[in-house]
Formats: C-alpha cells, structure tokens, sequence
C-alpha cells in the first residue's frame, strides 16, 4: 500500500468531509494528491467539513491539487491508485475511467484501515438501524470507561480517525454498501450485520448484487472472526450461515439466542441473564428493540472484560442514558396535544414500515420524496392500522398512490405537490389533538430538500412554528 501511494499521483475522487480527509491522509503518507469534485467548490464552513486547516493553501502546502467543478479523467487514468469518497456513484465517469485503466480503486474506509492498524473495530453494516446501532455502540463504550468513536458512513471520515495524533483505541465503524465495495481490508474485533430488505434500486442492478456488497462485511473471515447477526432475518441468517467464525445472533422474537427480548416480562435478556427492563430504554420501537440487542450483544462480545457483572451494569446504564440520534423518529415538538416526530432518515420502505408501526397514537402520515425503486404495497396494511392521513408529496407522491390503491386496502390519502410547507399546513389541520403528525418519507429527499438532514431540519423547524 505504501507503494502504492508512492508510486504515482493519487485521485481522489468526490471532495466532501471525506474525501477531503483521504486527501489529506494520503498526503500526509507522502503521497502526491489530485482531489476533484463534479460540484462547485464548497465555501469554507464547519458544515462542509472544511475546517482551517483544510482550505486552499494549506492543501496545496500539504502536495494537493484540488479541482471543483469537473474532474480531469486523463489524468485520473494516469494515476497509482484512486480513492473514492463514499458519495460517489460507482458509474460516475472518473470511477470508470480509473477502472478502465486498471488502476486499483479503493473507498476512503479502505485508505484509513492502512494506517489504523492497532484500532479495535467493531463493524455494522445492514438496510436499517446502522447509524443507531453504531452509535450506541459508542455511547454503551464509553459508558464502560472505554476509549471509544464512532465512525464511517455516520458523518466521522474513518481516514479524519487515521489523521489524529492518536486514534481512539475502538471504534465503532459504520459501512454502507458502496464503502464495503470497495474495502478490502476490514477485519472487526466484532463485525454486525442488522438486517436485509431490498434498498438502493436506483443504483444496483437489482437486490442481489446489493446484498452481495453487505456480505463484504465477512471479506476476511476466518476462525477468530466475530460476527453479531439477526436471528430474526430469514437473509441474514442464509448469509451469515456460510461464514467462517464464532456467530451471536439476537432475536426480538423471543428465539433462544445470545441477545433476546423477553416478551412476557418485557425485558432485554444478555447472554442467558435479564439486563433490564424494556421501558428503561428511551427509545421507540420495536425495531429499537433490535438495535439495541444487537450493540449489546456486539459490545459484550468484543472483549472478555464487557462481561462482567459491573459491566452488565455500565451496558445498562448507557442503554438508559442513549438520546436516539436526529432524524430518527426524532419528537420534535409537542403542541396543542400534537406530537409532532421526524424520521426523515426513513429513506426506504422497510425503515417507514418500522416507524408507522411504533406509533400508538393516530398519526398523519408524511410519505413521498425521490422515488427509489421500491413498491409500497406492502405499506398499506401498516398504514390502515394507524393513519388518521397519508399525505404523499414529491416525485414519488403519485407512484405511492397508486401501489396503495393496487394493495386493495383502504388507507386515507390525500396527494399534495411539492411546497412542502403546504403538507406540513394541511397536517396542522388533520391532526387532532392527541394525534401525532410522523414524517416517514420511504423516499430519499433530493427531489425537494439538499439531503435527508436538510428535510428532517426543515420538519423540526415547521413542526415547531418557526418560518
Ligand atoms: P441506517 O444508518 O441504516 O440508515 P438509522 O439508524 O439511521 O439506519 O435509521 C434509519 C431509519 O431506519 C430510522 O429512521 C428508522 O425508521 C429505521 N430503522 C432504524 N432501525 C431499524 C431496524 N433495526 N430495522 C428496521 N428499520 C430501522
């Protein structure tokens, strides 16, 4: 790898937080770098990542060359290597043309694992639940006195980790499917695996080659690998099953497993033993069920010393103590008996499935966005159950119509354009009090807002009253 970065000028391919970051780590490692970015040159804000110490000059003073507003392909070709930040498409035009070349592509997360060697990693991958999952595996770290960060595809560049003076001694690395493509190297302490539904339509020729990317996870595998997986997931556990190692699996559906939900007392059971009881945990859900056994389960197993009896307790103590992260079934106000929660990372339809069915009031339902490839037929039965009103919105708002239609079952709808302040104003008025108004798109944003945080911040400030 060393020769690698020596051997020639290194692309960076897409110039957000992290390929800003693998820039710099490359550099940092010697290397000569060209960074470039389809986008326009972002101003230099604490919100695009780019810090002091990233603007212009200093990256050229570190060896980089940046480009925005188009990539320089031939030069790409001519690179030793190409690293790819995870935003960029595997079809966009310097990706192929790296790979038309033959030169070796590699994701960001690939880069950083070179130079973090001594890191404990726990892995998670999976549909949903991995952003939650990773982050309380953090959060359940730290509540036991350890050095712990979480990472990758949560917002911290794993290669921002590889750049500090001394990395933390774990981390908690959250891989998508596109960063598992091309990472060749992860081997976790712990790796975890939440659950499959079919996602990403819109840029995998179908579920199969999706699931194959997840299944990266397992890349180097051997006899003292770790995996944590879902019981309960008839795919997980197909895949999982052709796996070399030590398997944990939880199950919210009481199976006899490492990890369980103890339905008649309403507890989560750890290893054979009850932990605590369910309503001690602030979340909602019983997908919050699920990640919650499954960061238990995966932190228990990471190191002989989580086990103990004061560290049972820590576990629990950090499981009470976990805030939930924005834009997941987020309250995001309570006005006029209305609650009002934004679950604006529902991007797919099996996480808004999740979301609708952890309601216990009547709630109006807020669907809609870009349209991703999925039918939400399979929507309509949890919807029925507990929409006072699905109000559609966005490209995708007449597509959902019509497959909710196609079910069969009744699901009050109304289709409303794309001025999202109109939808938030007629659930105002559909809402009665003890309702909840749930924003649950099932649908990327890019149609309306800049990203999911931008939709999810838009909500929090409507629901609110703000203008
Ligand atoms: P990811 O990082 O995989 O997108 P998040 O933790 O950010 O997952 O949650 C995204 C959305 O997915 C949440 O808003 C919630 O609706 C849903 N979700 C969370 N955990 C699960 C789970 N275990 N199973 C199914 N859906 C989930």
């Amino acid at each position: 790898m060393r020769e690698l970065l020596a051997a020639g000028e290194v692309a960076v391919i897409g110039l957000a937080r992290s390929g800003l970051a693998a820039a710099r780590l490359a550099a940092r490692e010697g290397a000569r770098v060209y960074a470039s970015d389809s986008g326009p040159r972002p101003s230099n804000s604490v919100a695009t990542g780019r810090g002091a110490a990233a603007a212009p000059d200093a990256l050229a003073v570190l060896g980089i060359t940046e480009q925005y507003g188009g990539h320089d392909l031939e030069r790409i070709a001519k690179a030793s290597l190409a690293i790819v930040s995870p935003g960029v498409p595997p079809d966009a035009a310097p990706v192929v043309a790296a790979r038309g070349a033959g030169i070796p592509v590699v994701s960001e997360v690939e880069l950083a694992l070179w130079f973090l060697g001594k890191a404990r990693l726990i892995a998670v991958t999976g549909t949903n639940g991995k952003s939650t999952v990773t982050a309380l595996i953090a959060h359940l770290l730290r509540s036991l006195g350890a050095d712990a960060t979480a990472a990758g595809n949560i917002g911290v560049a794993l290669s921002e980790i590889a750049l500090m003076p001394v990395p933390p001694v774990w981390i908690a690395l959250e891989m998508s499917s596109f960063q598992l493509h091309d990472t060749s190297s992860l081997r976790p302490a712990v790796g975890v695996l939440t659950n499959l539904s079919p996602d990403h339509l819109d840029r995998y020729a179908g579920t199969d080659d999706y699931y194959a990317d997840k299944d990266r996870l397992f890349v180097n595998a051997d006899a003292a690998s770790i995996w944590v997986t879902n019981a309960d997931d008839v795919e997980v556990t197909r895949r999982a099953a052709r796996v070399r190692g030590e398997h944990r699996r939880f199950s919210v559906r009481g199976l006899g497993v490492d990890a369980t939900f103890d339905e008649a007392h309403e507890a989560i059971t750890l290893l054979g033993e009850r932990l605590m009881p369910r309503a001690d945990i602030p979340l909602f859900g019983q997908h919050n069920v699920a990640n919650v056994l499954a960061a238990t389960l995966a932190v228990a197993s990471a190191d002989p010393a989580f086990t103990t009896g004061s560290a049972r307790d820590g576990l629990a103590r950090g499981l009470r103590s976990f805030e939930g992260l924005p834009n997941r079934l987020e309250v995001v106000a309570d006005s006029e008996g209305v609650l009002w929660i934004n679950d604006s990372k529902a991007t797919n339809v099996a996480s808004a499935r999740v979301a609708i069915d952890a309601m216990t009031r009547p709630t109006v339902i807020l669907m809609g966005g870009k349209h991703k490839g999925e039918s939400y037929t399979s929507l309509a039965a949890s919807l029925a159950n507990r929409a006072r009103l699905v109000i559609v919105f966005g490209e995708a708002a007449a597509q959902i119509e019509a497959d909710l239609a196609a079910s069969g079952t009744h699901v009050p709808l109304e289709r409303l354009g794309s001025s999202f302040e109109e939808v938030i104003a007629r659930a105002r008025t559909a809402a009665a009090r003890g309702d909840a108004v749930l924003l649950s798109p099932a649908c990327s944003s890019f149609d309306m807002f800049r990203n999911y945080e931008d939709r999810g911040d838009i909500f929090r400030r409507l629901a609110r009253g703000v203008a």
